[in-house]
């Protein structure tokens, strides 16, 4: 019995000692945490920085931005909206209405109607527009981006390389919408389309003589003033009408002048009269260089009066404002039947072509600006820009 006392004694005591262990190590684990909490939560000070953007989609500055494009800015944290004062505008200054969401940290744009092509528009986020959960409004935050630009091809049979025309290309800008014109254009006749589809439609044709210089640089010129600008209507301009021609500094497309032909199915400048048919434009500017000599022999503007008469309302305009000589003819296609100016006029498109004094194979800044000037009369006169 005794030996069984003891046993029991020391296994009461072994309990004990078991416990108080137990009982020490959990109490101090209970002080330990009290203790970590406290120092969390000294050491975290309420949030009171703003959400800062850590990325825009498109970026700042893109070009050829697609006009559907969803505009999305990332923050560093997530957001929610307050006053939700966040705009769109194009070139203008225009509001462009979008619908506005957030998901956690990106917030969503989506403009209510596809964008215009080749126009520059500029994103504002403002002051306290957002904030996060904390209720930290953003600073303002603006940045621009310019949509694509079209550039189709209405003719696959008359593609050249324009580099290998040395005094042609020197005078075109180098900017990267220039080499992609260039580019397409070895694979048949470019057309570059800018603005949207409400207002006039004006078609701009240059290069039909591919040994007249100075329209397609002043083409080119415009194409590159016009990049993000915002158009008042559609602005169709050819650079080039045969790249083919306007490589090699050729006048003649199969054996024939182009601009004698125009109503002959299926040749370069038949191609451009249906197109302005079918795209109905209000008015095609054909332009063109001519010889000391030549016909007619110095900057001149050419119309005729029937059956088209806003022909001759245009050309009147143009001559007036660029102070260039007025040619006009009664009936279209008598003197210079298959003119892509003359098939234009027979067909109801109103039409002029529009002349600069220039050697064949030649070209000043002079007369490149000369035929730029007749060109944007031309879209003065529709109050397109
Ligand atoms: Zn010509």
């Amino acid at each position: 019995m005794k030996y069984d006392q003891l046993l029991m004694v020391l296994l009461l005591f072994s309990v004990c000692i078991i416990l108080s262990t137990s009982f020490v190590s959990a109490a101090n684990n209970t002080n330990i945490h009290p203790a970590n909490t406290t120092v969390l939560t000294s050491n975290s000070s309420p949030d009171t920085s703003p959400p800062i953007t850590t990325s825009t989609n498109p970026g700042k500055s893109a070009l050829n931005v697609p006009v559907n494009q969803h505009i999305k800015i990332t923050y560093n944290e997530p957001v929610k909206f307050e006053s939700s004062w966040i705009e769109l505008r194009n070139s203008d200054g225009k509001l462009i209405p979008i619908t506005k969401s957030i998901s956690g940290n990106t917030l969503t744009l989506i403009p209510t109607s596809p964008l215009n092509m080749s126009t520059t528009y500029t994103v504002s986020v403002h002051t306290k527009s957002i904030s996060d959960l904390a209720g930290n409004g953003i600073a303002v935050n603006s940045f621009k981006f310019t949509t694509a630009i079209r550039i189709d091809i209405i003719n696959t049979k008359t593609g050249g390389n324009i580099k290998k025309n040395s005094v042609l290309y020197n005078y075109i800008p180098k900017t990267v919408l220039s080499a992609q014109i260039i580019s397409k254009a070895k694979t048949g006749t470019p057309i570059v389309t800018f603005g949207d589809s409400n207002g006039p439609k004006i078609l701009i044709v240059a290069g039909v003589h591919g040994n007249e210089l100075p329209a397609p640089a002043a083409a080119m010129k415009l194409i590159n003033y016009l990049n993000g600008k915002t158009i008042h209507g559609t602005i169709y301009i050819i650079p080039f009408a045969i790249p083919y021609n306007s490589a090699h500094t050729l006048r003649y497309w199969k054996g024939q002048n182009p601009n004698m032909v125009a109503n002959v199915y299926g040749t370069p400048t038949n191609i451009i009269v249906n197109l302005a048919m079918k795209l109905h434009v209000n008015a095609l500017g054909d332009f063109h260089s001519s010889q000391p000599g030549g016909v007619p022999g110095k900057d001149a503007i050419f119309c005729t009066k029937a059956p088209t008469y806003k022909s001759y309302e245009i050309a009147s305009y143009i001559s007036k404002n660029t102070k260039t000589s007025l040619i006009t003819y009664k009936t279209a296609g008598v003197e210079y039947p298959g003119a892509l100016e003359d098939e234009c006029n027979l067909h109801g498109v109103p039409a002029v072509t529009c002349e600069v004094l220039e050697q064949h194979g030649k070209l000043s800044s002079d007369k490149l600006n000369k035929s730029y000037r007749e060109m944007i009369a031309l879209l003065t006169y529709y109050n397109i820009l």
